[in-house]
């Protein structure tokens, strides 16, 4: 039986004879990015829960100033404990002053921005970020983010799948919702001085761009946060696979503040892997910025399943899951792993086997010595991958 229509174009839902084709109603175009879904690997079993949200199936809110939606326990219900805000503001555009229960992790992924903040002694930090660069403002401390020149769009991660960045405490809210005689009182001026504040929360709203960094300096008696709540992620230097594929990760061993949210941004190069492995510690939230992708999760009891991943996807891992990410094109893969946690960790299949008895691994797995040779000690976190393609379908 034909897997394809004679257009050649057109993937059937057919495997080896099985199946047969879809006669429509169908989104071609959702089959065509979705190759796994429509003709998942024989080696898929049972029922997992959806694991992927594409940003692009969001709610959109559009403000002068920017925009952002946002991938919450709402839109992937199994991702309970991150949520995610892909958010782009205008040259000038401001996420206004604004705090939260949760903690804040972001990274710039267009452009550049200008954050700001002051911690619970007083002490402020102002700075400018550009792509690659990371921010961390711990929970409940006051922040803000304005696009510079060139505008930009970044990620922002909270620890909590049930946050909303729509739902957040900002100022113009308090000035609104509070009596004008209160902020007379507050801030010892005339209600006067009020007459003008706006009646509701403003999100996003748009600004001049503003000045040089040091024309915006405020100074500050009690000095600057101890901590920074920048890194810039891309200029750290990489563990370098041997099929060079590249590896960043951040926690709070090398970004102090960042207790709540750890991370690796991975490069995944054509024709490589991420291997075979696990987190002990906590559930995985995925990233995908640019690149096409193909992951498959097990879970316990030989249950498995595939999804296929493309730029602005949100993939998802539960903690202690096995997985692996197959590079599916051929341009890299940069994607980002997240976990609320101050610690990245993870266990290599290929470095447990090869530090556990070689008779044991053995007479489990029914594979000779020669095997047990090539098991690596070091863990090797990407692996070069003979190559995959959907069409024709191919496992080399
Ligand atoms: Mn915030
Ligand atoms: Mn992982």
């Amino acid at each position: 039986m034909q897997e394809q229509t004679r257009n050649g174009y057109i993937p059937q839902p057919i495997r080896d004879g099985a199946g047969w084709w879809d006669l429509g109603p169908r989104d071609v175009m959702r089959d065509l990015e979705n190759p796994d879904m429509l003709v998942p690997p024989t080696t898929d079993a049972g029922t997992l829960p959806n694991l992927k949200f594409s940003f692009s199936d969001t709610y959109m809110q559009l403000n002068y100033g920017g925009w952002s939606r946002e991938v919450t326990v709402r839109q992937l219900p199994i991702a309970t404990t991150i949520a995610g805000v892909n958010m782009a503001l205008t040259p000038g555009g401001v996420r206004e002053l604004h705090w939260h229960q949760q903690a804040e992790w972001a990274i710039m992924l267009v452009g550049r921005a200008r954050i700001t903040s002051v911690d619970q002694n007083g002490r402020n930090f102002i700075a400018d970020v550009g792509v690659g660069d990371l921010w961390y403002f711990p929970p409940g401390i006051p922040h803000s983010i304005q696009g510079l020149e060139e505008g930009c769009e970044f990620l922002l991660v909270f620890p909590d799948g049930n946050f909303s960045d729509l739902n957040t405490l900002s100022i113009s809210d308090w000035f609104a919702h509070t009596p004008k005689d209160v902020l007379s009182a507050n801030f010892g001026v005339p209600t006067s001085t009020f007459a003008n504040i706006p009646n509701h929360q403003l999100y996003i709203f748009q600004a001049n761009v503003p000045g040089p960094i040091e024309s915006e300096q405020v100074t500050d008696p009690y000095g600057f946060v101890p901590k920074t709540f920048t890194h810039r992620l891309l200029s750290q230097e990489p563990i370098v696979t041997p099929g060079g594929s590249t590896v960043r990760i951040v926690d709070s061993t090398n970004f102090p503040i960042s207790t709540q949210i750890a991370a690796s941004l991975l490069e995944i190069k054509p024709g490589s892997m991420r291997e075979m492995h696990w987190h002990p510690n906590q559930d995985e939230w995925q990233y995908y910025i640019s690149g096409t992708a193909r992951m498959t999760v097990m879970a316990p009891n030989g249950t498995a399943r595939t999804f296929d991943f493309r730029s602005g996807d949100v993939g998802y891992v539960p903690r202690a899951f096995g997985h692996y990410i197959q590079n599916t094109g051929d341009q890299s893969v940069w994607a980002l792993e997240l976990f609320a946690s101050d610690r990245f960790e993870d266990i290599s299949l290929n470095q447990w086997m090869a530090l556990t008895p070689h008779q044991l691994v053995q007479q489990n797995l029914h594979v000779g010595p020669e095997f047990m040779n090539v098991l690596r000690k070091e863990k090797q976190f990407i692996v070069k991958h003979p190559g995959y393609s959907y069409y024709p379908r191919q496992h080399k």
